[in-house]
């Protein structure tokens, strides 16, 4: 079943065309990943899908949204895609709780008992139920890749969006977050992940994605590309 539908979607920054004609569909349930060389329009393909880019042309339905109409509302779209950045994007200002629960609390109204035990139960899955009450700026950058998983988890959505989550880190803190990355995945959540991680490709995505100069350039199962030369 189709949850993010682009037909013939074209985005530009000024004069320069940064999606060509794109056509795609990503199913419920798929881990897809994006590769391809840095500039090619990875970020902005993913960053049209949640509404942080808008496009110029086409159709692109999200979560049963058209994000071309201007009078689609994009707070509820974001309420059922999340988003998980290179760097982290914590509120500095909030606790990891607090982090964790600040969006179930203003946009769903989950009340604090049923938040506390959704953040607490989030927190042990990623590992930092120890953490809950420290500031990000005290936290290892995987730790707070690992909060910032938990807080897009918290809002229970359909999507998360995943912006080179790995590439902002030592390399000795990366596995903790593709592991996180990958119990994602067992829950069913459709992902769609921008990354160099070839090891997340090839062992936990269903669909690998090659993007050059602004087009899909190969759209295949993983397993096409690794296990035939
Ligand atoms: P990738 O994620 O594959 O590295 P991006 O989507 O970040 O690629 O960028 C694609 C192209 O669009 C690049 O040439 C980049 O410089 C350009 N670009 C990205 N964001 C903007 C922007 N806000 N304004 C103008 N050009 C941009
Ligand atoms: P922190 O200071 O831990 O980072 P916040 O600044 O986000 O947390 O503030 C959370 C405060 O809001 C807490 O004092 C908490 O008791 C209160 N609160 C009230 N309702 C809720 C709710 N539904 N979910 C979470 N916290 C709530």
């Amino acid at each position: 079943k189709p949850i993010i539908e682009f037909q013939h979607v074209d985005k530009y920054y000024g004069k320069f065309h940064a999606l060509k004609d794109i056509n795609l569909t990503i199913n419920e349930g798929e881990v897809v990943s994006i590769v391809g060389p840095s500039g090619s329009g990875k970020s902005t393909l993913i960053r049209t899908m949640n509404g942080l880019e808008g496009i110029n042309g086409g159709k692109l339905i999200v979560n049963g949204y058209d994000l071309a109409d201007k009078k689609t509302n994009i707070n509820k779209i974001r309420k059922d895609v999340g988003m998980v950045f290179q760097h982290f994007n914590l509120y500095e200002n909030h606790t990891v709780l607090g982090n964790i629960e600040l969006a179930p609390r203003v946009v769903l109204h989950r009340s604090k008992k049923e938040n506390d035990e959704i953040a607490m139960d989030l927190l042990e899955k990623v590992g930092l139920e120890n953490k809950a009450h420290m500031f990000p700026r005290n936290l290892s950058g995987g730790q707070q890749q690992r909060v910032a998983i938990a807080r897009s988890l918290a809002m229970k959505p359909k999507v998360i969006l995943f912006d080179e989550p790995t590439s902002a880190l030592d390399p000795e803190m990366i596995q903790d977050v593709l592991d996180v990355m990958k119990l994602v995945a067992e829950q069913g959540i459709t992902m769609v992940v921008v990354t160099h991680e070839m090891g997340f490709a090839r062992e936990v995505a269903n669909r690998l994605i090659f993007f050059d100069q602004g087009h899909v350039l190969e759209d295949r199962k993983p397993e096409e590309f690794f296990d035939h030369p």
